[in-house]
């Protein structure tokens, strides 16, 4: 009796997360070659000042507020001084706006006293901003300074990582670290804008377009039903 051959079948599925997280990088590459920063700025003040006011709101409607803002307060020194009512009410649509109006102000009076109006180019002094966590200080250093000090993690990377099965973690800062330790630190800012791209286009929050994904293949929950949280 001859022997018997058991065929070993490998689906893209059960690659090891480096592995799979290294191909959705390069399709996403394909996929999104020009995808940048969505927010409108001029310098790395309104860069912040711009993500400050993307919590809890889209880009889009950021970026219809801040012609206005920076018209009027263009830096950090204005920002400072400004009257806080006024600008509440420039900020107001982008949502808890009162919140973002103080911190807005409160973080470009420390930039102004502490750093020489200069917005910091350095992770620990960018988190003693007021208002400015992980993300914000990750989004900051990479597009206004070309530093990737960290993966953005944001509400579309977050379900994204989740759904691909690269981290079981809820908690953002933990997301982070597991994908710093997935993915090479030259692509850590493109692979959460280019996630952000293909959240946006094909894998939504509440319906996913599991059959016009790219990343089908690389994905343990394609085309199962999925419980929104
Ligand atoms: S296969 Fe579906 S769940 Fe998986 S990444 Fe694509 S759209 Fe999202």
């Amino acid at each position: 009796m001859g022997t018997k051959i058991i065929p070993v079948i490998t689906t893209r599925k059960s690659l090891s997360k480096k592995k799979r997280s290294l191909e959705i990088l390069a399709r996403l590459k394909r996929l999104y070659p020009d995808a940048t920063c969505s927010l409108n700025y001029s310098t790395p003040v309104q860069l912040l000042v711009a993500t400050i006011l993307s919590a809890q709101c889209t880009d889009e409607r950021v970026n219809k507020v801040t012609p206005a803002l920076f018209g009027k307060f263009p830096d950090a020194q204005s920002l400072a001084i400004a009257d806080l009512v006024e600008l509440e009410s420039l900020v107001r649509s982008t949502g808890f706006y009162r919140n973002k109006a103080k911190n807005i102000q409160a973080a470009c009076r420390m930039i102004v006293t502490e750093f020489n109006s200069v917005v910091p180019n350095q992770m620990e002094q960018l988190l003693k901003l007021p208002g400015v966590a992980r993300k914000t200080a990750n989004v900051v250093l990479a597009h206004a300074y070309g530093i990737n000090a960290g993966v953005t993690v944001d509400t579309h990377v977050k379900r994204l990582c989740q759904r691909l099965g690269l981290t079981e973690a809820k908690d953002p800062v933990r997301i982070e670290q597991d994908l710093m330790g997935l993915l090479p630190q030259s692509d850590w800012e493109n692979w959460s804008i280019r996630l952000i791209y293909h959240g946006r286009a094909i894998c939504k929050a509440r319906s996913p377009v599991c059959v016009a994904c790219e990343l089908a293949d690389l994905c343990p929950v394609a085309n199962k039903p999925m419980v929104v949280g």
